[in-house]
């Protein structure tokens, strides 16, 4: 029989529901079951697929081409599994199929209702999770307890543990236990308010994660268990870490995993940390500094960018490094001459992204590094920028664009496939999910993932014009690896420099803190490298310093 855990937020959102699922996730893993997660989101859209970025984060692709929550960026990286579209329903998308079965006529002429069609709709999603091969599902509900969209999910989880059986449920709630300045005390009262907001509903937690700056003392321990009517074991302390790789063994420290083992009457495996402790034995030991510069449009919600920030992180842990990440408005480069906004950098990612702003500021970018040799790596849209580059300032191409930004260019280097032309509707319209590439023999990238043959994951609409590839690679611009079938450019490089490699893919949705990305760990090698050449160079330019000399003098 297939556990479920529950885990719902109080009081505030962004308290790390989130990390605290995934950090679960992972010490039920070290304990020898098998884990899957998934998010249930209240808000309407059908998926994160047509939200801003701004406003939502990164948008995870999951390798059958699902468009998803970011959390479940963070699920893979911390269970180290591949998770499908299935891991992530929205209210909308609950919502279209009830009414689709509703317009079949399958609830024979029934009242469609939010109680039972639409909670049944989310039980089904809930329970087609619990296949054989699952012993334990995590299911997160987005949101916060008192939300008006949130009640179809809570009564939803509340009639599952009656369906599932007692023992088989547990529910976990997150809350925050703010610190106030003026009196200097940390407050309970909010945590209260939110258990007793989810009592209404019908869920008893059976444990509370208290979010908290600093550590929470045993007497509050002690009240939030009276008030709230869980044991003090289960109150479960999380205060502000300094990493996100710590949490599991911080959760464990304080028994999460342990009293919810007992909960699911689990508790005969034992746990071994050790692959973890691994991990974060790694990160620990990344010292180095090494600067990188992330030129973006959504550069001021670091959330837009959150797996390549992840997988930046892993490389650095990879090379025992601790990557400095430079946020960069895109928009900034173009104004600017390059070199004074990047000619301090150890190495530059240019990201996807949709829409013209910045995309100046990106070609900039490319061709600075290009000619500067500044380590650089192109992820779909940076791909495109880094085409138009070489495209205008090496083969001459003036005017050379992406028809997605200038549809009458002379030069359509970056274009739509042909079956693409005549969409307009903008939900997965796109090139999604998992994609195999043959990579050219002797390239860079061929050496980094040192296979012949790879799938990453795809998000985008406009690819790499095959009408020009010949005049390219007479310049010099290197086809590292193409679609099985040779239509399609999925990894371009320049011979002839440290590191100038981009993929139209999304690579960044396949790191993991202790397998990092080939080309994340090829790009901050070769940033460390240019970073070490320079500090030498600085070394033989720097007259020695005066203390030395003068004790040389008085010898
Ligand atoms: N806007 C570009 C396209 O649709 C790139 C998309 C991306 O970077 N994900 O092809």
């Amino acid at each position: 029989m297939t556990k479920h855990i529950f885990v719902t937020g109080g009081v505030a959102s962004s308290l790390g529901k989130g990390l605290t699922a995934s950090s679960l996730g992972r010490l039920l893993k070290l304990r020898g079951l098998r884990v899957t997660l998934q998010k249930l989101d209240p808000y309407i859209n059908v998926d994160p697929g047509t939200m801003n970025p701004y406003e939502h984060g990164e948008v995870f692709v999951t390798d059958d081409g699902g468009e998803t929550d970011l959390d479940l960026g963070h699920y893979e990286r911390f269970i180290d599994e591949n998770l499908s579209r299935n891991s992530n329903a929205t209210t909308g998308s609950i919502y279209q199929a009830v009414l689709a079965a509703e317009r079949r006529g399958d609830y024979l002429g029934k009242t469609v209702q939010v109680i039972p069609h639409i909670t049944d709709e989310i039980k089904r999603r809930i329970t087609r999770l619990a296949t054989d091969d699952v012993d334990v599902v995590i299911t997160e509900v987005g949101g916060t307890v008192g939300d008006i969209e949130i009640l179809p999910f809570l009564e939803a989880i509340r009639q599952y543990r009656k369906d599932a059986g007692r023992g088989n449920v547990c529910y976990v709630h997150v809350t925050l236990v703010p610190y106030i300045g003026p009196s200097g005390e940390q407050k309970t009262k909010p945590t209260q308010h939110s258990v007793t907001e989810l009592r209404s509903r019908g869920i008893q937690p059976d444990l509370i994660v208290c979010r908290s700056e600093e550590p929470l003392s045993d007497d509050l321990r002690n009240k939030i268990s009276n008030l709230c009517d869980v044991d003090e074991r289960a109150v479960v302390n999380a205060a502000d870490a300094r990493n996100i790789y710590e949490l599991p063994l911080i959760f464990h420290d304080e028994g999460l995993d342990q009293v919810v083992c007992e909960v699911l009457q689990l508790d005969e495996h034992e746990v071994d940390l050790g692959p973890w402790e691994e991990v974060v034995h790694l990160v620990e030991a990344a010292t180095q500094p090494v600067r990188i510069g992330l030129i973006g449009k959504y550069v001021q919600l670091a959330d837009a960018y959150l797996s390549v920030v992840e997988s930046l992180k892993h490389a650095g842990f990879h090379h025992g490094a601790a990557v400095e990440i430079e946020w960069i408005q895109s928009e900034d480069v173009e104004g600017l001459l390059a070199a004074d906004r990047l000619g301090h950098l150890d190495g530059i990612v240019l990201p996807g992204g949709f829409g013209a702003r910045g995309v100046e500021g990106k070609i900039a970018a490319a061709r600075y590094a290009r000619e500067e040799e500044l380590p650089c790596l192109g992820l779909c849209l940076g791909l495109q920028a880094m085409t138009v580059e070489f495209a205008r300032n090496v083969l001459g191409f003036s005017g050379a664009n992406s028809t997605e930004f200038d549809p009458t260019t002379r030069f359509p280097v970056i274009d739509l496939m042909l079956d693409q032309r005549d969409i307009t509707d903008k939900g997965g319209t796109m090139r999604l999910g998992a994609y195999y590439a043959v990579l050219t023999p002797g390239t860079k990238v061929a050496a980094a993932y040192d296979e012949p043959v790879v799938s990453e994951r795809h998000r985008h609409r406009y690819e790499f014009n095959s009408n020009y590839r010949a005049r390219f690679e007479e310049a010099g611009f290197v086809c590292s690896g193409t679609s099985p079938d040779k239509r399609l450019v999925e990894f371009i490089e320049l011979a002839d420099h440290p590191f100038w490699v981009a993929t139209q893919a999304h690579p960044e949705f396949k790191s993991r803190p202790d397998r990092p990305h080939p080309l994340f760990r090829e790009l901050i090698g070769a940033a460390l490298e240019r970073r070490r050449e320079r500090t030498a160079e600085l070394h033989a330019t720097t007259p020695a310093d005066p203390a030395g000399v003068s004790r040389s003098h008085a010898s």
